[in-house]
């Protein structure tokens, strides 16, 4: 399998030339929190599959409700025409449960990039129905990562992303992100920090010309570029400029829905009401690819007729609404209300954030620690901490080595060590990932 995994995939990331882990790990099995590889070793999964796996990886009622619909209908998509019965349940579902956050109506992807996707495109047709062809600017955040489409790499806020498939789409401007140990102002106050961030988009609006842009995308706790929650006032902030200057306001929640911040979405956890929310991921707890945009009333009544009277979306997919996610996403979203997921990721994120601002007083490695909004932590590491120098790709790479071959799969991504375990996950679990992370530091 080592073999073949190098010879006949093309997978950069996981390839043995340029993976931290080197051979890429083979998995062969999940169950529960734990996943085992071609060796025979078990560890937690920390990475919780890909911030996806909420419920873990034994879901009965998810298997049961696949298989059921793989008999019944294994194909129908709302594409053209058409639409099935199990998607219009899932509809209605997901309208209850995003109504706290003002949407209602939903659009269904294949994943988190197609959900970035359909939302840029519904945002810049919003503006062209009501007559303000002009606004197809998007804004985002520095450090934000909204996916690998074309229209994602432009909006996103890491120059890894980006730089490869340039020229990207005109009109987008990143804005500084409320990052308190790295950012332009030397600011680390996290409330003074925000006040600034929201002044520089301000700023820039008005460079702009308010009428020139569509949306403003934000995941509302920045999660690949190094899990970086904003200050309280941050997203409300953002909605209040976004309202006032006529901006829609997406927030990519393809991480934060469904209970990861230790609230059922990241926008409810700041208190915002966003125009479009993007959803994917954790919607069908990683057993079938598929993703919702929901949208707010107001802005769905746009779309319903345009001025020839007809409805004007010329978009979606050929998985658009699968019968078979949808089913997946009806139990999954039934068995995360049941097990109330959000109260468990605030309990167990608290005890997991604590661990690692522990483990700082022992790791001067450790530069930074962040967390404290449910179960999405990461720590960056530094190889002089008073300098904050980032840390080399090889030592982090041994710390995950060692905290693997310890007990924990964690994730790399630049200097970050990020966690973003099940949320089903209990208190013994995170033990384990603080102690095999202990090691992976003591390591180096
Ligand atoms: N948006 C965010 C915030 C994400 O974290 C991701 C994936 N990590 C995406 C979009 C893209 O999702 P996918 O990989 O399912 O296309």
């Amino acid at each position: 399998l080592k073999e073949h995994n190098a010879r006949s995939m093309w997978h950069p990331m996981a390839h043995p030339a340029d993976s931290l882990a080197n051979p890429p790990t083979i998995v062969t099995g999940a169950q529960g929190v734990r996943i085992s590889d071609v060796d025979g070793h078990e560890v937690v999964d920390a990475v919780g599959g890909l911030w996806n796996v909420n419920l873990g990886f034994s879901c009965q009622p998810i298997k049961d409700a696949i298989a059921a619909q793989l008999d019944r209908l294994p194909y129908y998509s709302t594409f053209r025409g058409t639409t099935n019965d199990c998607v219009i349940e899932l509809s209605e579902e997901l309208r209850d449960f995003f109504a706290p956050d003002g949407l209602t109506r939903a659009f269904y992807t294949s994943g988190g990039s197609d959900s970035v996707e359909t939302a840029l495109r519904l945002a810049r047709q919003y503006h062209k129905i009501r007559g303000e062809a002009g606004r197809t600017k998007f804004l985002s955040l520095k450090k934000g990562y909204h996916g690998t489409h074309i229209g994602g790499a432009s909006v996103n806020g890491n120059a890894n992303f980006r730089t490869q498939y340039e020229p990207l789409l005109p009109g987008c401007y990143q804005l500084p992100a409320p990052y308190t140990y790295r950012n332009p102002f030397n600011e680390t106050d996290p409330e003074r920090l925000a006040q600034l961030c929201l002044a520089a988009l301000e700023d820039e609006i008005a460079f702009q010309g308010a009428g020139t842009i569509a949306a403003f995308i934000m995941e509302p706790v920045l999660g690949a570029g190094g899990v970086i929650p904003p200050h309280e006032s941050f997203m409300p902030g953002v909605r209040e400029i976004c309202s006032k200057h006529g901006i829609l306001l997406i927030a990519d929640e393809v991480i934060t829905a469904f209970g990861r911040t230790g609230s059922w979405t990241g926008s409810r956890h700041w208190g915002v009401q966003p125009d479009l929310m993007c959803t994917a991921k954790a919607i069908t707890n990683g057993y079938f690819p598929f993703g919702a945009v929901m949208i707010a009333e107001g802005v769905a009544q746009v779309f319903e007729k345009d001025e020839t009277g007809r409805a004007a979306i010329g978009h979606g997919y050929t998985y658009s609404g699968h019968p078979v996610g949808a089913a997946a996403a009806l139990a999954c979203l039934a068995e995360t209300k049941r097990l109330d997921v959000p109260t468990n990721a605030a309990a167990r994120g608290a005890e997991l954030f604590a661990g690692l601002q522990k483990l700082a007083e022992t790791h001067d490695v450790i530069g930074d620690v962040r967390g404290g909004h449910g179960l999405m932590c990461a720590v960056e590491l530094v190889s002089d901490r008073a300098a904050k120098t980032p840390i080399d790709k090889a030592t982090i790479g041994k710390v995950q080595e060692v905290a693997y071959q310890s007990g924990a799969m964690v994730r790399v991504s630049g200097p970050n060590i990020i966690l973003s375990p099940p949320l089903v996950l209990t208190a013994e679990d995170v033990q384990v990932i603080l102690s095999s992370l202990d090691k992976g530091f003591a390591s180096i």
